[in-house]
């Protein structure tokens, strides 16, 4: 069998979007299955469009994801002479032939077939000039394209497609495609070819909105002699409205940066996207990498387009819930170290890091990570709804503010007074704490849930959240007083 050898190659004219996230996910899979390579290559061409940032972006969005590649980043623009030399072999082979008629010809005369509603196609007025005809045009000046010659047989060309079957088309259904513009420059088409060629891809994993374009590239790999690859073309990615998903209409949430930026888990983010457009055959959702790989095949990506489930000014979902779920999913059950390291990143971006979660204080900081991770959606959470364990700029908010603190006045006697209760005892555990307070609030004879909630509130800023007193242990003995006494602060 020849070496699996796929490729992700981006244009790199704006942010990585989630279905390039999920077409380089979909080759590195098949990589990794078949022990092959991807082949990173930006297809900078367009050098209006192209931008070093965007290729930046790229590259970052793909290591964030965890989706290495083996070789690369190639750079379309460095293989000119590749691209030029091939165009020769097409002409000199006969396969491809220079065109010399002019835009304002070429417009009048599809013009005139439309009215006529005829065939809009070029009518191969130069496919077949003799080469004095060309030489003597070529003396004045005339600038010419370069057209592929499509053969003027009966039948089909026809190529292999994993996902969708055999493709095919027929041959007169094949306008003779330009190839080289007039000002001498490669078009895309068969740049694409060409470096697939040259970095002896064996399958091309893409789109289907790539599709129109395959069955004139076949015929490009036919004509220079080259084998040509399987294809399996993914199915497009919608919304719920059948749209294409665009930053244009859906905003930041197309892009990769986005869910870096809410506090995603990259794996979380990549289950997602695998199960955009390909599915395992069982109801199994969630996948670590290995499974992935191993349950992965291209027979199983989807024939129809895919939902991405977002509908804008939902309020409660910023994205397709589902991504939500995974995230959620992953944040429950991952390894704590592996947490504990995501977790790192966020906070030396917010400056709540502290050198000890690393050293002395890392059980408790693994602990405290498990204690509270139950409720949150992504990793930005710690640093905000679970703030109150790292630092003591925590925010209290406005619901249990009013529910719990507001309502009950007396509770700036009350939890002080505990304080007091908890500093006497010999031993601050779960047990002591929990009957100091279930006593203050029999003596106070109020419920012990005022005291609870009210020490909730003072203590995290949360109306929910772990059992209490596993907060208090959380938070140890001296951050607990020192927030009850202090409660004051919350009535002014
Ligand atoms: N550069 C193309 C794109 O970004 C990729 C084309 C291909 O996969 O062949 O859409």
């Amino acid at each position: 069998m020849t070496e699996v050898r796929v490729r992700f190659p981006p244009s790199p004219t704006g942010y990585l979007h989630i279905g390039g996230a999920r077409t380089a996910l979909l080759n590195w899979l098949w990589a990794r299955k078949n022990g092959g390579k991807l082949i990173l290559r930006i297809e900078d061409t367009d050098a209006e469009r192209s931008t070093q940032e965007s290729i930046e972006g790229i590259i970052d969005g793909m290591t964030w994801l965890g989706l290495d590649w083996d070789e690369g980043p190639y750079f379309q623009t460095e293989f000119s002479d590749d691209h030029n030399r091939a165009a020769k072999q097409l002409l000199d082979s006969g396969h491809a032939y220079k065109c010399f008629c002019s835009k304002e010809e070429l417009d009048n005369k599809r013009e005139a077939a439309m009215a006529a509603k005829k065939d809009v196609r070029y009518d191969g007025t130069c496919r077949n000039l003799t080469p004095e005809d060309i030489a003597e045009k070529e003396k004045q000046g005339i600038p010419f394209v370069i057209r592929f010659k499509v053969p003027q047989i009966d039948g089909k060309v026809a190529y292999e497609d994993k996902v969708l079957g055999t493709i095919e088309r027929s041959y007169d259904d094949i306008e003779d495609f330009v190839i080289v513009r007039s000002n001498g420059k490669p078009l895309y088409l068969l740049c694409n070819v060409v470096d697939d060629i040259r970095d002896r891809i064996s399958h091309i994993i893409r789109g289907q909105d790539h599709m129109s374009n395959t069955t004139r590239q076949v015929l490009l790999y036919q004509a220079l002699d080259a084998r040509v690859p399987v294809f399996a073309h993914m199915p497009l990615t919608l919304d719920l409205q059948k749209r294409k998903i665009s930053k244009r209409s859906h905003g930041e949430i197309v892009a990769v940066q986005f869910y870096r930026e809410k506090g995603f888990i990259p794996w979380a983010l990549c289950n997602f996207l695998a199960l955009l457009g390909w599915n395992p055959g069982t109801d199994q959702e969630i996948f670590s990498r290995d499974e992935l790989i191993e349950a992965f095949t291209l027979e199983r990506i989807g024939k129809v387009n895919s939902v991405f489930n977002y509908q804008k000014g939902n309020a409660k979902f910023f994205t397709d819930p589902k991504l939500i779920s995974i995230n959620e999913q992953y944040l429950r059950t991952m390894e704590l170290e592996q947490l504990a390291e995501l977790v790192k990143q966020d906070f030396l971006a917010q400056n709540i890091w502290d050198e000890s979660y690393e050293r002395d204080k890392r059980d408790w900081f693994l602990t405290t990570l498990d204690l509270i991770r139950d409720r949150f959606h992504t990793i930005c959470d710690f640093a905000t709804l679970g703030r109150a364990y790292f630092a003591e700029d925590y925010q209290v908010e406005a619901k249990p503010l009013k529910k719990n603190i507001l309502k009950h006045p007396d509770l700036k006697k009350w939890l002080p007074l505990l304080a007091e209760r908890f500093a006497a005892l010999d031993e601050f555990s779960k047990e002591t704490t929990e009957a100091a307070s279930r006593a203050l609030a029999d003596e106070l004879q109020i419920k012990p849930g005022i005291l609870i909630n009210g020490m909730r509130t003072v203590l995290t800023g949360q109306l929910a959240g772990p059992g209490m007193f596993d907060i208090l242990m959380a938070l140890g003995k001296e951050r607990v007083m020192q927030r009850l006494a202090n409660i004051d602060r919350l009535y002014e």
